[in-house]
């Protein structure tokens, strides 16, 4: 074997040799490509390196991603500069970018972008300014939108196209044109800055020669400039550096600027840590005994972590809410950590609360790092360098935290898998976070541990396709045994009981709240206990259920709910496009009690401010919790029962453990039915358990009452009973049936347009060139769904249309035909919206 050394210095020969880059270049031309440039003797760019780069008439950052003796293109330019003193990127990660840009079909740049250090994403934007003068024949033929164009330039100097167009508004794009091409407008790039970097902070200490000079001059300078004698004694006794704004403060600023002019004092700066978790002091956390279900899913992680060649080395735990699944994520890292590896643990953003990021800390003091939307610009920055230096153990985060400089991986954590905010679906590219984990997990050799109590039902069943392991909690977790008879035979869940609102309807009662819940609440308040009161999400949601049998207007074809449209007063079908006018009766019990569902948290808080005049209610929605800060201090009144009702929208339901919750109610556990999408009955489900695990987490049993108008539901049901592996097995059958996933992948496509008519005729114009291209390359088995609006069919002004590809590898379809610019491209879509 040849010595380390030799193979060093061979390896910079040749990289010495290269002459030509391969770079991925931030700009939205063709997926996963990269271009060739030319690298001039001056620059010695390495792999995963920022450069910049000239691309048409501007100048772009790219990442380097291969260097090569010969070019792969006849003509290249040369690579304008490089950013930084070596490469951001690891290997493993430029692979990673690579994964994700091919599989979500975004361009390299955008996957790269996923990876830099926050600020490190440079972009060029492009400004109109004016031109050469119209003359005086020129002016006189200018149209009016010219003239307005011209002015607004003139008073704004350096405008961006959109704003300008928005300035002008009719006619502003033709305008533009004009005045382009007669040159009396032109485009001007300008880097934007970044604007975060590390904070520094001026520090003073002795110069050499002071040091040298000193003990001979102090006892003059003593007589003479008291002050200066003070700080250079100070700093003799004490060589520690004194912060300069502090020293010019106490020795006075005179005095300060003397000695550095004379050369006796010298600067220096430091960057200091802007540290999320500093002034929070955690003590020491004790230790735990795991229980033996506990104990089983350590020790199996814990194998998979010290045998590389153990698998599957994916672990989806099933734990019942409460019991005690952190527990295991926090012996899995401490394993990891033993081994001399790192971890990542990603939450749902809204589950990163204090209570979560405290219980990391306090195991791991020092080693803990946090990256969430929360985060200053600054604590973020620095966060993600101290990752990036390797300074710490563990990374706690956000969906975005998957994408931490993590070095030398060996765990990766999901807690709350099945989340939905794990998918990023508003910006490219649209990843979703378990997907990226696991191709993560793949090029590390990590080992993936997923953690539910509603596993996702694609994570379930690639459990019983043997490709993942299962790991059960099946109890909740209690401290003292009081309730130990309980917890042995039904897990120490809260008993729950469905009330069924069409009988309420049909005894004459007609309020939001049913008798059972009513009554439940009087009980709890009464007895110093607190409540919860949850709403679905989508309240204002218009969908079309019958009063009195409960019946929700389903489509035909594809079994998922209607969506009303008021404003061409139709249902329509989000996936296939089937429309339908809104039935006066109802279709299965002939009745006239047809009505839209909607009800809204405020509502909710109305009602019950009548009934119960002397409490404190907390409303807890994302307009009432949407920063971290009014979360936290919404969750702080009724921690500290200051309030002792809540209601909130399921959405936020993550993780809350409040152990004198004694009741939660679910005031309409239908609207969740009737999101038109597939996965609805998932999703229900998935809610009512999550929610119905808040209550009875303390000693005192707990109460779950959900009102329905459709208690014979399958995913209310088995939500009801907590049996998952039932609802799993019926709504597997369903997917079976219909062909979705997981025995197929989607893609969806959608277009917005301002204009609806050509909105509408685009949509149907690829579609109908897909149709083509799917038939003549025989890919029978592609399904082309739609083109139908999508949900919301209008957004910030701007119609949408979508097409949805189905399959078991829609992508080939893409492969072949390419979806023009200005499409969405979603693989693998969740929900509809
Ligand atoms: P989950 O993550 O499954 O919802 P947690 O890990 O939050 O459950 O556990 C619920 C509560 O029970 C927490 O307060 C936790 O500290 C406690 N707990 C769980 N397991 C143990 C254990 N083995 N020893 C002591 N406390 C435990
Ligand atoms: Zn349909």
């Amino acid at each position: 074997m040849q010595p380390p050394i030799t193979l060093g210095l061979r390896e910079e020969r040749d990289r010495l040799a290269m002459s030509f880059a391969e770079v991925a270049v931030d700009t939205p031309v063709g997926h996963d490509r990269t271009f060739t440039y030319s690298i001039p003797p001056s620059l010695d760019p390495r792999i995963g390196q920022l450069v910049r780069v000239p691309f048409g008439s501007r100048k772009l950052q790219g990442v380097v991603f291969s260097l090569s003796i010969d070019p792969q293109v006849g003509e290249t330019c040369d690579i304008l500069g490089i950013s930084g003193n070596g490469p951001v990127l690891s290997d493993i990660q430029l692979r990673l970018a690579r994964w994700v840009s091919s599989y979500y079909m975004c361009s390299l740049f955008d996957a790269v972008a996923l990876m830099l250090p926050p600020g490190g994403r440079v972009r060029q934007r492009t400004y109109l300014v004016l031109g050469n003068a119209p003359t005086a024949p020129e002016l006189s033929s200018l149209t009016e939108p010219e003239r307005e164009m011209l002015a607004y330039l003139g008073r704004n100097k350096r405008v961006g196209e959109d704003r300008l167009l928005r300035a002008v508004g009719r006619g502003a794009k033709a305008a533009l044109r004009r005045l382009e091409a007669s040159g009396h407008v032109v485009r001007s790039h300008r880097q934007q800055g970044s604007l975060v970097g590390p904070k520094l902070r001026e520090y003073t200490k002795l110069s050499p020669e002071a040091a040298a000079e000193l003990p001979d001059r102090l006892k003059d300078l003593k007589r003479r400039a008291p002050r200066q004698a003070a700080v250079l004694s100070r700093l003799m006794k004490n060589e520690t550096p004194i912060a300069l704004a502090e020293a010019r403060k106490e020795y006075g600023r005179t005095a300060i600027n003397a000695l550095l002019d004379k050369g006796w004092l010298q600067k220096e700066s430091a960057a200091i840590d802007r540290d999320p978790l500093a002034g929070f002091s955690f003590p020491q956390a004790a230790p735990v005994t795991l229980t033996a279900n506990q104990k089983t899913a350590g020790a199996e992680v814990r194998a998979a972590l010290l045998d590389l060649s153990h698998t599957p080395r994916t672990f989806l735990m099933e734990g019942v809410t409460g019991s005690g699944k952190t527990e295991v994520y926090l012996a899995a890292v401490e394993s990891c950590l033993q081994l001399r590896k790192k971890a990542i643990v990603l939450v749902p953003e809204i589950a990163l609360t204090h209570q979560t990021i405290e219980r990391f800390a306090r195991r791991f003091p020092g080693q803990v790092a946090v990256l969430h939307s929360g985060l200053s610009a600054g604590e973020r920055f620095d966060q993600w360098w101290k990752v990036q230096r390797g300074e710490c153990g563990v990374v706690i985060g956000s969906r975005s935290a998957i994408f931490a400089p993590q070095k030398d991986l060996g765990l990766i954590v999901i807690d709350e898998e099945h989340e939905w905010t794990y998918k990023q679906h508003d910006a490219s590219p649209r990843y979703h976070t378990r997907d990226v984990a696991a191709r993560l997990a793949e090029l590390t050799s990590s080992v993936l541990v997923l953690g539910s109590a509603s596993p996702d039902v694609g994570s379930y069943h690639e459990v019983l396709g043997g490709r993942s392991r299962l790991l059960r909690l099946p109890a909740r977790f209690f401290e003292n045994g009081d309730r130990s008879t309980r917890t042995a035979a039904d897990g120490g869940l809260a008993s729950v009981e469905v009330v069924d609102m069409r009988r309420e309807l049909r005894e004459g009662h007609r309020r939001v709240f049913s008798r059972s819940l009513l009554r439940e609440m009087g009980r709890c308040l009464e007895n110093g206990f607190q409540a919860i009161l949850f709403l679905n999400r989508r309240g204002s949601a218009s969908y079309m259920q019958c009063r009195q049998c409960g019946f929700g207007l389903r489509c035909r074809r594809c079994d998922i709910s209607m969506v009303y449209h008021r404003d061409v007063d139709r249902l329509r079908c989000h996936y296939c496009g089937d429309r339908r006018i809104p039935p006066p009766r109802c279709p299965q019990c002939r009745g006239f009690r047809m009505a839209y569902s909607g009800m809204g948290t405020k509502a909710v808080v109305a009602e019950l401010s009548k009934l119960y005049p002397k409490e404190k209610i907390l409303r807890w929605d994302r307009d009432s919790a949407g920063s971290p800060a009014a979360h936290e201090k919404l969750l702080e009144q009724f921690r500290s029962r200051e309030a002792r009702v809540l209601v909130g929208t399921q959405m936020i339901a993550k993780g809350l453990h409040f152990p004198s919750v004694t009741l939660v109610g679910v005031v309409s556990a239908d609207v969740g039915l009737s999101v038109p999408d597939f996965r609805a009955g998932e999703r229900a489900f998935q809610l009512l358990s999550q929610v119905a695990g808040r209550s009875g987490r303390g000693p005192s049993e707990g109460r779950v009452i959900v009102q329905t108008f459709q208690p014979e539901n399958y995913a209310i049901k088995h939500a009801a009973a907590q049996d998952y592996r039932h609802f799993y097995d019926q709504e597997i059958a369903y997917r079976g049936e219909q062909g979705n996933p997981p025995f197929s992948h989607l893609i969806r496509l959608l277009y917005a347009h301002t204009n609806s008519a050509l909105c509408e005729r685009e949509a149907k114009r690829l579609s109908g060139l897909l149709r083509e291209e799917r038939d003549s390359w025989g890919l029978s088995d592609i399904e082309i769904l739609g083109p139908t609006p999508a949900h919301p069919a209008r957004l910030r002004g701007h119609y949408r249309w979508q097409l949805v590809l189905r399959g078991p590898d829609p992508r080939i379809l893409l492969d072949k035909a390419t979806v023009p610019q200005g499409w969405v491209i979603d693989v693998d879509p969740v929900g509809t919206a």
